[in-house]
C-alpha cells in the first residue's frame, strides 16, 4: 500500500480560502450563486460545481469563542466505501499509482444516491439536472504530471502537504508529536484508512460533523448491491408506468 495523499495540519489553517479558489481555478468550475447563512462559510456547502469548501465553525470554550476551520474535500479512502454503491465494473477507478478514487463518465450512468449515500464523510454531490454525480480527483492529471495537486500548491501556511504516503504519514505523526505540546486533544483523524489526513488541535466534532466517518453504531450506511439495482432500475420502472 503506498501511492499518494496528503497532510493537512489544521493547527495552520487560517480560512484563506485559497484552495478552495485553486480547485475551482483549476478545474474550470463556475462560481455559484450563495447566500448569508450568518457564517463565514462561503458557499455553504460542497456541490457538484463547488469539490473543497472551507468549513468554518465556531465555538464557545471555557467562556471563550474558538474558530475552527476545515478545509472539506473527498478523503481518497483506502478501500473507497462509495465503490459499494456502484453496480457498473471501472465506473469508480483506483488509480494504481497515486490511489485517487476517480468518477469517470460510467459514474455518471449509475445510481447517483447509491453512491452518495455510501459515503461516510458525505462528500459527493449530484447535478440537479444533469443527475451526474462528482467530488475531488486528487487533481490526477497534475499529480501525474509531476505537480502538487491545485489546493496544496496554493496553501500560504503550510496547511496543505501532498506526496508519497510513507512521507506523508511519516510527517502526520511528526507534527501530532509536536501539536501535543501546546494542544493536549490533537490528533490525527481515521488516518490509517484515508489518504487525506488531517491533524486536529482539539476533538474532531468540533470541526464538523463529517471530520470523521460517519460509522455511527452499526458502521456507516452502505448500499447493498441489490439496493443499488434496485434504485438503478427506478426510473426504467416509472417510465414503463
Ligand atoms: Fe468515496 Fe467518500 Fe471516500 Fe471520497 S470520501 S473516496 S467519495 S467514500
Ligand atoms: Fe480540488 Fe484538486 Fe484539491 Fe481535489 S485535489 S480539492 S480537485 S484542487
Ligand atoms: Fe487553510 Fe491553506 Fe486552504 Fe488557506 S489555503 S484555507 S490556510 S488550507
Amino acid at each position: 500500500m503506498s501511492g499518494k495523499s496528503f497532510f493537512v495540519d489544521l493547527t495552520k489553517c487560517t480560512a484563506c480560502r485559497g484552495c478552495q479558489v485553486a480547485c475551482k481555478q483549476w478545474k474550470k468550475l463556475p462560481g455559484e450563486k450563495t447566500r448569508n447563512t450568518g457564517s463565514h462559510q462561503n458557499p455553504p456547502d460542497l456541490s457538484d460545481v463547488t469539490l473543497r469548501v472551507v468549513r468554518f465553525s465556531e465555538k464557545e470554550i471555557g467562556g471563550k469563542m474558538h474558530w475552527f476551520f476545515l478545509p472539506d474535500q473527498c478523503r481518497h479512502c483506502l478501500d473507497a466505501p462509495c465503490k459499494s454503491g456502484a453496480t457498473l465494473p471501472d465506473s469508480i477507478i483506483v488509480d494504481p499509482d497515486t490511489g485517487a478514487v476517480i468518477y469517470n463518465e460510467k459514474t455518471a450512468k449509475e445510481s447517483a444516491e447509491a453512491i452518495r449515500s455510501s459515503c461516510p464523510y458525505n462528500i459527493p454531490r449530484v447535478n440537479k439536472k444533469t443527475k451526474v454525480i462528482s467530488k475531488c480527483d486528487m487533481c490526477n492529471d497534475r499529480v501525474k504530471a509531476g505537480k502538487l495537486p491545485a489546493c496544496v500548491q496554493s496553501c500560504p501556511t503550510g496547511t496543505m502537504n501532498f506526496g508519497d504516503r510513507d512521507a506523508m504519514l511519516a510527517l502526520a505523526k511528526k507534527a501530532l508529536a509536536e501539536a501535543k505540546a501546546k494542544y493536549p486533544d490533537a490528533q490525527l483523524v481515521d488516518e490509517e484508512s484515508v489518504r487525506v489526513i488531517f491533524l486536529t488541535q482539539d476533538k474532531p466534532g468540533l470541526y464538523a460533523k463529517n471530520l470523521m466517518a460517519d460509522a455511527g453504531p452499526t458502521g456507516p450506511r452502505l448500499y447493498t448491491r441489490q439496493e443499488a439495482l434496485a434504485s438503478l432500475a427506478r426510473p426504467f420502472r416509472a417510465f414503463l408506468g
